[in-house]
């Protein structure tokens, strides 16, 4: 049988996650739930220094809300639990221990003081300080020392690290699923830290630990984790632990210029960088954007259906996610597309799902509000006519504002354009069809209106402009009949008198 698909997402919390951390987590829940597996979250707290509070609470959040929560994670707790670092802090020493018992690790008692030195004098001569198998003899570690001296040292509660000790000479082939096979020179390679003696083990130590207890069976995470594959493989084959399988994913790219998108690029461009807001950092949640939306746009940036196919339901990702088909280049980030995509699921909701949105944001955003925002069969009936042109459901209000409350104001340009000298007479005969007209709606208040404008020979621009202008304030719209048709009869016949007095 084979073994169950198991895949972890393992942010440090030292902040939000970017939108970049967010598409690591969905390509693993992807992977996961397409192989019936297992999507672990898994929290890698070893750096106290720059643990952030909240962070935790953050990722949890904007997982739950773009629609692709953990099955296994802190709060959420399995077999294989715990699910943060700091609370594993007991297990790490052991494996350290072993590494060194097999030879594949030592203690070093360099200070910082004396490295600091190696590397200015380094630098001074145009070198990079690396320590490895070609000075390591010549720094202070249990390789150089005695087995008493290193002893010595222990004893007397010296400050230690515990190195890995990277083997000389050696070619290691890696494969990544999206990379294939990458070969590597192990002399390039520099004796990573595992263990310290405050009882913390760092990133690598504790990473391919916990993958491996964990029965990872993938590893998916951001290229930039890719030069630490070597390290990661050497360890599992010292430790005689079959590695899980690698992916590394592309970066995702700046809209304009070089270089990997940051959260200065979002203020610049003004668009969101974080899921949901942090501090003063709108999110994606808060910007408008539905879930759905930010799945689609994130899916798409890296990874492609080998189709022309844009939209995707979260089910239709799992169905057709592979990851042989993430790309090995950067991908590019476009915020327009990201507002396409939103407007493609606003298009997609019922008109009266829009309604209770667009009433709970005008809730929101104003202190007080005629009856008509507030009725349900009204306002779905206002997105009906304005949503076509809508991004988010706030453009909602900008697109129909004019059905809420009569124009203040009437558009300037428009009224020098549009005001002709018998344009008062034209609008008060149209003010005088509306109200004869019994049924009033959209079909018939047109057929009356345009009997008449055919009758008299009128030209249909002299009417129907001013009349717009009227209505709405502005040239702006949907076919104005509609329009008038919700508004109703007395409504339309009072801005039609109201701008005769004013214009
Ligand atoms: N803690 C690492 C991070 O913050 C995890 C890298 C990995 O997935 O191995 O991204």
């Amino acid at each position: 049988m084979s073994q169950k698909v198991r895949v972890r997402f393992a942010p440090s919390p030292t902040g939000p996650l970017h939108i970049g951390g967010v598409r690591t987590a969905l390509f693993n829940y992807l992977f996961a739930k397409k192989h019936g597996g297992d999507f672990v979250l898994r929290i890698e707290d070893t750096d106290q220094n720059r643990y952030v509070e909240g962070a935790e609470a953050y990722i949890v959040e904007a997982l739950n809300w773009c629609g692709i929560p953990f099955d296994e994670g802190p709060g959420r707790e399995e077999a294989f639990g715990p699910y943060r670092q700091s609370e594993r802090k007991h297990l790490y020493k052991d494996y350290a221990l072993e590494l060194i018992e097999k030879g594949h690790a030592y203690y070093a008692f360099d200070t910082s003081e004396r490295l600091d030195f190696h590397r200015k004098d380094h630098e001074e001569k145009g070198k990079t300080f690396i320590y490895n198998w070609h000075n390591r003899l010549k720094l202070t570690n249990s390789l150089s020392l005695s087995a008493e001296e290193t002893q010595t040292k222990l004893d007397a509660g010296e400050d230690y690290v515990i190195r890995f000790k990277s083997p000389q000479d050696q070619e290691i082939v890696l494969n990544d699923i999206i990379r294939g096979e990458i070969k590597i020179d192990t002399n390039v390679l520099d004796d990573k830290i595992l263990f310290k003696s405050d009882g913390m083990p760092t990133y690598h130590l504790a990473n391919i630990v916990d993958d491996h207890l964990m029965e990872i069976t993938h590893v998916i995470r951001g290229e930039e984790w890719l030069p630490s594959l070597a390290l990661h493989q050497l360890l599992y084959n010292a430790l005689d632990w079959k590695a899980p399988k690698f992916a590394h994913l592309p970066l995702i790219m700046k809209p304009v210029g070089k270089g990997k998108l940051s959260k200065r690029d979002g203020e610049k461009g003004g668009f969101p960088i974080f899921p949901i807001s942090w501090n003063e950092s709108q999110g994606y949640r808060e910007a408008g954007y539905f879930p759905e939306a930010v799945i689609n746009f994130l899916a798409l940036l890296g990874w492609n259906p080998g189709t022309e196919q844009e939209l995707f339901s979260l089910s239709a990702l799992i169905e057709t996610f592979s990851l042989e088909r993430v790309n090995k280049s950067g991908a590019r980030f476009d915020p327009e597309k990201t507002k396409w995509y939103n407007h493609q699921y606003l298009q997609k909701k019922s008109d009266k799902e829009l309604a209770f949105s667009f009433i709970a944001f005008l809730q929101n955003s104003f202190t007080s509000l005629p009856e008509s925002a507030v009725n349900l069969e009204y306002v779905t009936k206002v997105v009906s006519l304005v949503k076509e042109r809508a991004d988010f459901v706030s453009d909602l209000w900008e697109l129909g504002n004019y059905f809420f409350e009569a124009p203040t104001s009437y558009n300037e340009k428009a009224v020098k354009k549009q005001w002709k000298e018998n344009t008062p007479q034209l609008m008060q005969k149209v003010a005088e069809i509306l109200e004869v007209t019994e049924d009033f709606n959209s079909a018939t208040v047109e057929s009356n209106v345009k009997a008449w404008i055919t009758d008299n020979e009128l030209s249909f621009g002299k009417v129907m402009g001013p009349l717009r202008l009227i209505i709405v304030g502005e040239l702006k719209g949907p076919h104005i009949f509609d329009i008038l048709a919700l508004l109703g009869k007395e409504e339309s016949v009072g801005r039609i008198k109201k701008a005769l007095e004013t214009i």
